[in-house]
């Protein structure tokens, strides 16, 4: 059963249906909402579609949950799959899925699908994100919702009992995790590689002879530090891997924890590698159009000369 007639609840029932299922699909407005799903797709009333099913997913946003309330009765005893994400950050103090089920005591909330995009779910779980993150306090619900994903194709990962909700919906909502602070150091790299050219190759130079070389600045100074950052990075990849291997060595056992800089360094590798590449792909094209830089000048001097 689906909750809601949106986006996402269109979706779902679209990946259900091509998945085997039988879906009923509730709604406030169903004679509306009919055109909407595909013809093997029921759409009655919510309290309808309620009644003819023990799996509910919640497709609703968290402000209209209290909305719901009149379908207590006829919901009680059932699994509600909670698939909502917020706007902000842990925007509430309790999760949406606490939420629901501090609504509804008599049913078994599960937290889940919330990672999977309306159109991940319309296109299959050939592109985008194949996960799905699942909690709950009830191990059989949680087990029934994940063979459910299973079906449709996703990969369920089970993310322990419902005090995990917050963390799931939160998920979502973060950019690019992790590439903070290789993104940081990088660009910190960049700067002081870059500064130590421009010293070196134009102003020096211009203090020293007045010569005026500030036509490198764009293309031959950024040139040259883009190397020197892929190599430090490059190199900052390696080195936790060896200073992990003589702590090992060290202690005489790979049982120890890390200490947290080490680990956290660890676990940022291959984003540094990833930008170490990027650096060193980005030397590849300005290389190149400096010889075309080259050869263009060369033939302007050869036509001046000829004429
Ligand atoms: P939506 O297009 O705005 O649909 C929300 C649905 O809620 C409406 O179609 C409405 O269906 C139903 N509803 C029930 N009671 C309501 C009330 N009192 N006021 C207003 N609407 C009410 O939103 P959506 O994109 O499908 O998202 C639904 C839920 O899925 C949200 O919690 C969202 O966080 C979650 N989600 C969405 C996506 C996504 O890609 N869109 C991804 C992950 C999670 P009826 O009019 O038929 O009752």
């Amino acid at each position: 059963g689906v909750l809601g007639s949106g986006d996402f609840a269109r979706s779902l029932a679209i990946r259900l249906v091509c998945s085997g299922f039988k879906v009923v699909v509730g709604s406030r407005n169903p004679k509306r909402k009919a055109g909407l799903f595909p013809s093997a797709a029921e759409v009655t009333f919510q309290a309808e579609a309620v009644k003819k099913t023990d799996i509910i997913f919640v497709a609703v946003f968290r402000e209209h949950y209290s909305t719901l309330c009149d379908l207590a009765d006829v919901l009680a005893g059932k699994i509600l799959v909670d698939v909502s994400n917020n706007t902000e950050i842990n925007h509430h103090k309790e999760s949406n899925a606490e939420y629901l089920a501090s609504l509804f005591p008599a049913c078994t909330v599960v937290k889940g699908f919330n990672v999977i995009s309306a159109w991940t779910l319309q296109s299959g779980a050939r592109d985008g994100n194949k996960q799905v993150l699942i909690c709950s306090n009830n191990q059989e619900a949680k087990r029934i919702v994940a063979e459910i994903a299973q079906v449709m194709g996703f990969t369920p990962v089970d993310m322990g009992c419902m005090s995990s909700a917050c963390e799931i919906e939160n998920i979502p909502l973060r950019l690019l995790p992790a590439w903070k602070i290789p993104i940081f150091l990088a660009l910190g790299l960049f700067l002081c590689f870059f500064t130590y050219n421009l010293v070196r190759q134009v102003i020096h130079p211009y203090i020293r002879e007045q010569k005026n070389k500030f036509y490198k600045i764009p293309i031959e100074v950024v040139n040259t530090t883009l190397p020197c950052v892929a190599y430090v990075m490059l190199s900052l990849v390696y080195l936790p891997g060896v200073l992990a291997a003589s702590s090992q060595l060290y202690y005489g056992t790979k049982y120890r924890r890390f200490p947290d800089w080490l680990d956290q360094w660890l676990q940022h590798r291959k984003q540094i590698g990833l930008l170490s590449f990027f650096c060193a792909a980005l030397h590849a094209v300005y290389s190149l159009c400096l010889p075309m830089r080259r050869s263009h000048r060369y033939l302007l001097i050869e036509t001046a000369v000829k004429q």
